[in-house]
């Protein structure tokens, strides 16, 4: 079978693939079992060592990957090596974790207690097509630093970096086996890496629905399972904010990756004393976004992934949810879509309620803390958001109250390499990047050691 990969830019072939299906699948986890020995008895040094230079012959390809990734995903060039410079960051971040997976010791009688942090063995890890190689950098990086062998299956949409990561992988010294990119369908390769005996753990990252299914298979095995799934995130802006700066930063915490972004702010919360004057600005910004060619140095938004996508983001505009302004985009090849604001809308309004995934914000006024922190934990989504205010306590106490995993205060910014990420409620389960990532590709074992005769 072959995949024929397509440039959402363009609508043309940008590459054909021999498309794995069950049985790659199953070479592949055979692969990863059989490299898991040797990989975990390198030493906490060497694994940190190869990891290091992984990320340094990442670093060298960089401009190389951030072209592969604006053509296969239709992101901007900017946008793209900016990506580009965070798999890296993230590997060379791992590259310290081996030496600094500690245990404890624990105060008993007897003996002596103490804790390892084990790996878990074949790691299959599933990521979606809006941010190919960087999603796949937050799975695979920890999973290797924790000692995993790994079951890579991108995106069928966009599966080149995935595969260029192997490749650079293999020439950085990566042994054998111990990285495996299976490029198939999730309904077959998918399906079979959530439900096969030798993998120990899936780390998946899509949407809530292939998510609970992943769950669902992965049960069967008791598998370990982190997801990081949908959101519907809130951008509360008080009436005390620096309404220019919120009305300036909304518009790419919306339409950044064309909208199709797990974090996009896309329920903007507005104190309805200012809807006024923010509504001017935000539209004065809108207008001015540049949407276009991936390639070119301007661009600040793409295309959408798909035809088949862009048809479902069109739909929320069929509801009868009144458009406030609309940006501009191309006419022509390439599933471009513009920047459209819905608003003011009811916060039960389809458009307000379900992930859109594309370039549509909506604005919802409401009149007081209370009914801010309401309205914005009204989802079943809980993954990012944004409190704009000048009044510090607000920030600190509205923060705690919202049910969402990662929260940023006067600014848009949901991800760092250092810092944990991912979502409460139906976004998720575990967290990636940071420490904490390495907590879900390692086990806890306990060994006790008696030190006197019982
Ligand atoms: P998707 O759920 O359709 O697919 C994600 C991956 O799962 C793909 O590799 C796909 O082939 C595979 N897959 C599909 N069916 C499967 C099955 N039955 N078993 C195993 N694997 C299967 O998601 P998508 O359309 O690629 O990505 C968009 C979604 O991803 C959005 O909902 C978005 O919010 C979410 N997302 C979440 C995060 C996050 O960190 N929380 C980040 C990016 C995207």
């Amino acid at each position: 079978m072959t995949l024929t990969v397509i440039e959402p830019a363009t609508e043309l072939v940008l590459a054909e693939l021999p498309q794995a299906g069950v049985e790659q699948a199953d070479a592949a986890v055979a692969r990863a079992k059989a490299a898991f020995p040797g990989w975990r008895a390198v030493t906490p040094r060497d694994r940190g060592r190869i990891l290091g230079g992984l990320a340094d012959a990442l670093d060298a390809q960089l401009e190389a990957l951030a072209q592969l990734e604006a053509r296969n995903a239709g992101k901007p060039i900017g946008d793209a090596r900016g990506e580009m410079g965070m798999v890296v960051e993230t590997f060379r971040y791992y590259a310290g974790a081996p030496e600094r997976l500690l245990g404890d010791t624990i105060p008993v009688a007897g003996g002596i207690d103490m804790t390892f942090r084990e790996p878990l063995g074949v790691v299959a890890l599933i990521v979606p097509w809006n941010f190919p190689l960087t999603i796949a950098s937050w799975k695979v990086a920890p999973a290797l630093a924790a000692g995993n062998t790994v079951v890579l299956k991108p995106a069928e949409l966009t599966p080149l970096t995935a595969l260029e990561l192997e490749r650079i992988a293999v020439a950085a010294g990566l042994p054998e086996g111990v990285l495996n990119v299976v490029v198939g369908p999730g309904r077959t390769v998918g399906e079979r890496l959530t439900s096969h005996p030798d993998v120990a753990k899936v780390a998946f990252t899509g949407s809530t629905e292939v998510g609970r299914r992943v769950a669902e298979a992965a049960a069967a095995s008791i598998k370990r399972v982190t997801l990081e799934l949908g959101g519907k995130s809130a951008s509360i802006v008080f009436a005390d904010a620096d309404i220019e700066r919120a009305a300036a930063a909304a518009p790419m915490a919306v339409f950044g990756n064309a909208g199709q972004d797990c974090c996009a702010r896309s329920r903007i919360l507005v104190e309805r004393s200012v809807l006024d004057p923010f509504m001017a600005e935000l539209e004065r910004h809108v207008l001015a976004l540049r949407v276009g060619d991936p390639l070119d140095e301007d661009t600040e938004i793409g295309p959408l992934i798909s035809s088949s996508h862009r048809e479902t983001v069109a739909s929320f505009l069929s509801d009868g949810a009144p458009v406030a302004f609309r940006g501009s985009a191309p006419e022509g090849p390439g599933y471009w879509f513009a920047p459209t604001v819905l608003g003011p809308i009811d916060s039960q309004d389809r458009a307000a309620r379900e992930e859109i995934f594309g370039p549509i914000a909506c604005v919802i006024p409401f009149t007081g803390e209370e009914e801010a922190i309401r309205l914005a934990n009204d989802t079943i989504y809980g993954l990012s958001g944004s409190i704009w205010t000048r009044d510090g306590a607000r920030a600190l106490r509205v923060a705690r109250l919202l049910d969402t995993g990662v929260l940023s205060i006067n600014s848009n910014t949901s991800v760092r390499v250092t810092t944990p990420f991912g979502g409460f409620k139906q976004s998720g389960v575990g967290r990636e990047l940071g420490p904490h990532a390495l907590e879900h590709y390692t086990e806890v074992k306990n060994v006790y050691y008696a030190t006197e005769a019982s």
